[in-house]
């Protein structure tokens, strides 16, 4: 499947992908009339030729069926599915949260020619915004870094990760983060892969890293617990879903 970003279309049916808070109605009828006026969708461009549009969905719009968490999707729809899904999640959440002109507080109306919202008394554009943020693999004598987070209750450990600051390389991001959260210094840092993360308006940049020195002393507001992990002896990881599980996937095999 091929998509092929866009801003507009005079495309009257096509699939929509209608968001609730960071969940998806999963709208298997692929062609379903546009609603025209102020919940007209966003359209975010083509799917195989079909026209995709994303609707944040309200009380009084939910289509109907039940929503499902964004997350639970993955492997239900196809990758390139999931993709838009992911576009039309952080597309309609910045979109909602742009109504207003960040620098006069005028009302913003959508660019016809480009991804953006511009306001109508002083024209300053917003664009959709991404938190870049690093995430990565340390490895010390063939074990690999992985902890717990203390912020979520999620049952596994994961790789390191961190939102990179104003002013910093991604290179740095990944020495500050492990050193702030696991007290390691890290050398060889070398770029691993992306993912686009919606459900933060991320962009995770994936990293392995060596360890240099220093032994594992965890921030507890951040780590509940951290350790270093035999190829054959990984706890519980994150689903398939995330770079993370492929940066540990990727450390098993010995890539
Ligand atoms: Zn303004």
């Amino acid at each position: 499947m091929t998509f092929t970003p866009g801003i507009t279309s005079a495309a009257e049916r096509g699939l929509i992908f209608a968001i609730a808070g960071q969940n998806l109605y999963v709208v298997r009828e692929p062609r379903i009339a546009i609603p025209e006026g102020p919940a007209t969708p966003l359209y975010l461009g083509a799917l195989d030729g079909v026209a995709c549009f994303a609707q944040l969905v309200e009380d009084d719009t939910a289509p109907a069926g039940e929503p499902v968490a964004l997350r639970q999707l993955f492997g239900a729809l196809t990758d390139e599915e999931f993709a838009v899904a992911g576009r039309a999640l952080g597309l309609t959440t910045w979109d909602r949260d742009h109504r207003y002109c960040g620098r006069c507080g005028g009302p913003t109306e959508p660019s016809p020619t480009e991804r953006a919202r511009t306001c109508a008394r002083c024209s300053f554009a917003t664009y959709p915004r991404l938190s870049p943020a690093v995430i990565m693999l340390v490895e010390r004598d063939g074990k690999c870094l992985l902890a717990r987070n203390a912020r979520t209750k999620m049952p596994f450990y994961s790789t390191l990760a961190g939102f990179v600051e104003v002013g910093e390389t991604l290179e740095e991001a990944v020495a500050r983060e492990v050193h702030e959260e696991a007290g390691v210094v890290v050398s060889d840092i070398r770029y691993f892969g992306s993912q686009p993360w919606p459900f933060t308006s991320s962009l995770m940049i994936g990293f392995t890293a060596q360890w240099a020195s220093g032994e594992i002393h965890a921030d507890p507001t951040e780590i509940m617990d951290a350790g270093w992990f035999a190829r054959d002896a990984i706890p519980v990881v994150p689903p398939k879903l995330s770079i993370a599980r492929e940066l540990i996937d990727a450390f098993v095999i010995g890539v």
